[in-house]
């Protein structure tokens, strides 16, 4: 039976660290679906699901066995719909442990069939998130060699977009 991985996460946007362990992840599994989170508890998006499921799509295009899609609810639950029984994670600095055993234990907890799988990032990605490089981007910093060329662009265009619109104080 074909093993079909999970890869679940916001990709708000999606970084080269994130390409690193997808394409690790594609020659591990026989496919691999990239899980798209519609909204993420506390993390208000810069992109649209729209937006970022486009950007992840037109960077995997020469990952055959790859398929990219939105979902929101239980990552088990979307993984269980679709035949997959494994959730990849990837880790960077120890920071990310604690969070991730967590998480870990509570798939678990709700469907021990599911096992996830963690992949240490590469080292040149180990410092690399999506909110810093959202940030690096709003104040009109470099971006290049931490996402793909076209993310970079849309970030580049959604931050000047925001500079330019005046903010309502609260
Ligand atoms: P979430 O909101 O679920 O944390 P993210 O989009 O921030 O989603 O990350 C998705 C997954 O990718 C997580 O497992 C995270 O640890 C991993 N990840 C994030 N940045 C990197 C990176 N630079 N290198 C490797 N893995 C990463």
């Amino acid at each position: 039976m074909a093993k079909v991985a999970v890869y679940p996460g916001s990709f708000d946007p999606m970084t080269l660290g994130h390409l690193d362990i997808l394409t690790r992840a594609s020659k591990l599994f026989d496919r691999v679906i990239m899980a798209v989170a519609q909204q993420s508890s506390g993390k208000r998006p810069l992109f649209t699901i729209e937006e970022r499921l486009r950007l992840i799509r037109d960077n995997v295009t020469h990952l055959p066995n790859v398929s990219v899609e939105a979902f929101s609810g239980l990552t088990v639950a979307f993984a269980q719909s679709h035949q997959a029984s494994v959730i990849i994670r990837g880790l960077r600095a120890v920071s990310d442990f604690e969070y991730e055993f967590k998480m870990y234990q509570m798939n678990m907890h709700l469907n021990p069939e599911i096992e996830t799988v963690f992949m240490m990032a590469g080292p040149e990605y180990h410092f690399l998130s999506s909110s810093m490089v959202k940030e690096v981007a709003l104040l009109g910093g470099d971006v290049t060699g931490l996402v793909p060329p076209s993310i970079g662009e849309s970030l580049a265009k959604t931050s000047s977009q925001m500079l330019s619109t005046p903010q309502k104080d609260t």
